[in-house]
Parts: structure tokens; C-alpha cells; sequence
């Protein structure tokens, strides 16, 4: 099926696509989205674990930036975004080691994708949209999209927010050859995602999550519950295996990486009295070497990507939330003039 040619396709409903598109849509441009999820928001991601949501990806974001702290604002007041915590205590050499207050995390109440779903309002959306080819426009005025189950979409300027690999395996031969080789350079960590019900929250812990350093599995714990209404919220628990740990167990069949990360999560916290277990496997969890600049740009013929693996210029933002958010704003800047 042809639909009517739009000013901008975005392939990606994560953070920075929403971004980006929202700035695109409020300039008067016409913007079509596709997502092969089933929800926007890609790694800002919440899950229904029976009757109880769950972060599997992004467990809460900072706001440094004028504008994300702007839109930090608008949602306390509107009441679907709550400042979580102030800090996380490191875990290390067997011991929690508390820190000094520092930036709110935040983190809504009804779950991360809360965000993403905030930033798609009025957006137009296509979601289990999983695009498998991308060509100029033979017309020669803008670039062709195919999906999975045989849609086409036609647009005039074309921005990916994917993953690289991901965008290097659809579009590699489309861009600029400095561009391409920037974007084979950007590496990223995977990482094994467990969560657990639990009947009895972690026996004795104040914390909202711990972060782990140099910690043989474990990259980080966290109490979700804690986000969603305090003592009374049934409890869960989200423990992330760490970058290494992850690689070196990428291919491991889940219920062994469910039962190592388990273990791992006991010997910091004690035992635990689990209801109900999964886990899930980020392939890109959180890039370790970025992309040179905070998007790329080609105006010749119309193509653009942005993503947390772009370089928005801030060590703080590497790699998490606010860099996708930065990215996307960045590249409807340059990309709507
Ligand atoms: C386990 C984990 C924990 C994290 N913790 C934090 C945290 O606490 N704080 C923080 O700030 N950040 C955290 N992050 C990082 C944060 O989630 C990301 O930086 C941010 O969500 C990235 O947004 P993005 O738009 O760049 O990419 P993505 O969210 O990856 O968006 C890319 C989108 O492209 C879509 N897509 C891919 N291929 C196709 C295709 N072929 N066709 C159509 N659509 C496609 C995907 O479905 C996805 O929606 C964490 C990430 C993970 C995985």
C-alpha cells in the first residue's frame, strides 16, 4: 500500500525520534513515525508483569539540560512524572556506600514509557511497523520505506533513530561516506535485564536501587516498587547484569542467565522471597564509544539520525535519556531550517 508522500519519515519511535518529530510536527511539517514495537518509547520501556508494571529498560532519567528540565517541570505539575530519589549508594568491596544528594532522578509513577508517551501526543505514529528496506525515491524527490508486512511510506527527508547496527544494516549505502565510517566506530554494551515479584520486599533496605562498580554480574538493583506509591506498592525487584557479564552471556538461554542474575542479586541483598521471575535481553543497552557529533545531517539528499549514541557535548548525558532527547531536539534544528 502507497500512502501520500510526508515532509519527514522517522524510522524509530524511541526518545530521540519523538523528539525530533514533535519539533518537526510543530513547525508546520507533515511527520510520520514507524516503530516495530507494539508501544513507543523503545529502551525507556515499561512492562506489564501481571497486574504491575515493571522498568526494564531506563530506570529513571536526569534533566541537566534547560529544556528537559523545563519539560521535568511541566510534568510534576501535571502530575505524571515524581522525583524518585536524589542519588543511588554505590555498592562496592561488599559494602553500600552511601553519597551526597545530588540531581532529582526522576521517574513517573505509572512507569518510564510514561515519557515517551507524553512526547507522542499528536504524533503520528505507525507502530509493529519493522522497516526492512529503505531506497531513494526513483521520482527523485525523496526516499521509499518498506516494512515487514509489505507497507510502503514515502517521504521527502528521512531520519533514523535506531540503534547502529541496526541503521547500518537498512541504510549504510544511503549516507555520506565520513558519516558511515562515525557510525561504525560507536560500540554498545548489551545487558540481561532480570525482574522479580516479590511477596516480601529485600529485607532491611532503604535504598531505591544500588549501583554497582566492578561487581562480577551486576551492574545495578533496584526496588521499582519505590517509584509507584510507596510502602504499600507490592515489591519488585530489576537487577541489570553489567556490560561484561552481559557479553559474556549474551547467547546463554534465559532461564540460566534468570537463575545467575537471582543469585548475584542474593548475595547483596540476602534472600529473597520470589513469586514470579523473567528476563529480558537488551542486544544495545547503552553505547560505550559515541558517535563524534550530536547527529548526523546530510542535505543533499535528505537524511539524518540522531540516538543516545550521538555526542550532545555532555559526559552526563552519554549514552542515556537526556542524549537521545538532545539529539532529536538538535537535528529538528538543523533539519527543519
Ligand atoms: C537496561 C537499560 C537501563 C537503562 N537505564 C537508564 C537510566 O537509568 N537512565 C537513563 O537516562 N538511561 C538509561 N538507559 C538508556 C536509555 O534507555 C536510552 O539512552 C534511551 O532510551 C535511548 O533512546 P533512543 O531514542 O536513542 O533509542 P531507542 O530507545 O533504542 O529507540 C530506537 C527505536 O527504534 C525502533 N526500531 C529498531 N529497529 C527498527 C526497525 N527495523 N523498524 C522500525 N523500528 C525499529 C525500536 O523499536 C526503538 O523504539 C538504559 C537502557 C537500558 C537498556
Amino acid at each position: 500500500m502507497q500512502t501520500e508522500i510526508t515532509d519527514f519519515l522517522v524510522i524509530g519511535a524511541g526518545l530521540a525520534g519523538l523528539a525530533f518529530a514533535g519539533d518537526a510536527a510543530a513547525s508546520g511539517a507533515s511527520v510520520r513515525l514507524l516503530d516495530k514495537g507494539r508501544g513507543v518509547g523503545g529502551r525507556t520501556a515499561t512492562r506489564r508483569f501481571g497486574d504491575l508494571r515493571v522498568d526494564h529498560g531506563a530506570q529513571y532519567f536526569t534533566a541537566r539540560g534547560q529544556r528537559l528540565q523545563s519539560l521535568a517541570s511541566a510534568g510534576l505539575s501535571a502530575g505524571w512524572l515524581a522525583v524518585w530519589c536524589r542519588g543511588l549508594p554505590l555498592y562496592k568491596e561488599g559494602a553500600i556506600q552511601s553519597r551526597p544528594e545530588g540531581h532529582p532522578r526522576y521517574a513517573p509513577p505509572s512507569g518510564m514509557n510514561a515519557l515517551p508517551k507524553q512526547l507522542a501526543q499528536g504524533l503520528e505514529v505507525a507502530l509493529s511497523a519493522t522497516v526492512t528496506e529503505i531506497t531513494r525515491d526513483p521520482a527523485g524527490s525523496g526516499w521509499v520505506v518498506r516494512c515487514a508486512d509489505g507497507q510502503t511510506f514515502t517521504g521527502h527527508r528521512l531520519v533514523l533513530n535506531l540503534p547502529p547496527t541496526q541503521l547500518l544494516s537498512l541504510a549504510a549505502d544511503l549516507l555520506p561516506t565520513g558519516t558511515r565510517t562515525g557510525i561504525q566506530n560507536v560500540t554498545y554494551a548489551p545487558a540481561w535485564t532480570l525482574m522479580a515479584r516479590l511477596s516480601k520486599d529485600v529485607p532491611g533496605a532503604n535504598w531505591p536501587a544500588l549501583e554497582f562498580e566492578g561487581h562480577p554480574v551486576l551492574g545495578l538493583l533496584s526496588r521499582d516498587h519505590t517509584k509507584r506509591g510507596g510502602a504499600d506498592a507490592p515489591p519488585v525487584l530489576v537487577a541489570n547484569g553489567s556490560g561484561e557479564w552481559s557479553r559474556a552471556h549474551l547467547e546463554d538461554d534465559p532461564a540460566s542467565v534468570q537463575t545467575a542474575l537471582l543469585a548475584a542479586a542474593q548475595s547483596v541483598t540476602g534472600p529473597l522471597a520470589v513469586e514470579e521471575a523473567q528476563v529480558h535481553r537488551w542486544r544495545y543497552a547503552q553505547p560505550t564509544q559515541l558517535f563524534e557529533a550530536p547527529f548526523f545531517w546530510d542535505s543533499t539528499t535528505g537524511i539524518g539520525g540522531c540516538g543516545d549514541w550521538c555526542d550532545t557535548g555532555s559526559p552526563l548525558h552519554g549514552g542515556k535519556v537526556e542524549a537521545a532527547l538532545e539529539s532529536g531536539w538538535r537535528l529538528a534544528a538543523e533539519a527543519i531550517r
